[in-house]
């Protein structure tokens, strides 16, 4: 599966570490947030570079226990660990971590993958929308 699928329905994509892992713009970053470059550089959920809150996700860590793929395929979906989750990126990016899974259970997850590139790429330039500041980072567009 992509690296930007992540196990638990997050879009690496459009995530502004990995953004900035991927332009190279990650010293900025760094001083802003005040965390070391090599504990910040991610290239997505399955790759084998995570920053360190996606490094020690509690949630990859219970889908190779229980060698599933992602969260849709466990008989305890949604788990109360993903609930809280789910409800923690509603509220700060407006985003369902839960009706993404089900969505990629619906589709699957390669049509998924589309949408979300389409849905975070900005109208005006093309570039790539971060979904934490609703900002195109290539020409600094607002999105709504
Ligand atoms: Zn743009």
């Amino acid at each position: 599966m992509d690296a930007k699928i992540a196990y638990c329905g997050i879009y690496c994509g459009a995530c502004g570490i990995f953004l900035a892992t991927e332009s190279n713009e990650l010293e900025e970053l760094s001083k802003e947030l005040k965390i070391p470059v090599t504990y910040l550089a991610c290239k997505g959920c399955r790759s084998d570079t995570n920053n360190l809150c996606c490094m020690n996700c509690g949630i990859k860590r219970c889908c190779g226990h229980k060698n599933i793929n992602s969260c849709n395929e466990c008989n305890e979906f949604p788990c109360a660990n993903l609930k809280k989750l789910d409800q923690r990126h509603l509220r700060d990016d407006n985003v369902s971590l839960i009706e993404n899974l089900v969505r990629i259970r619906k589709i699957g997850a390669e049509q998924w993958l589309k949408e979300q590139e389409d849905k975070w790429r900005c109208p005006g330039c093309g570039g790539n929308i971060c979904v934490m500041d609703k900002e195109c980072y290539d020409c600094g567009c607002k999105i709504d």
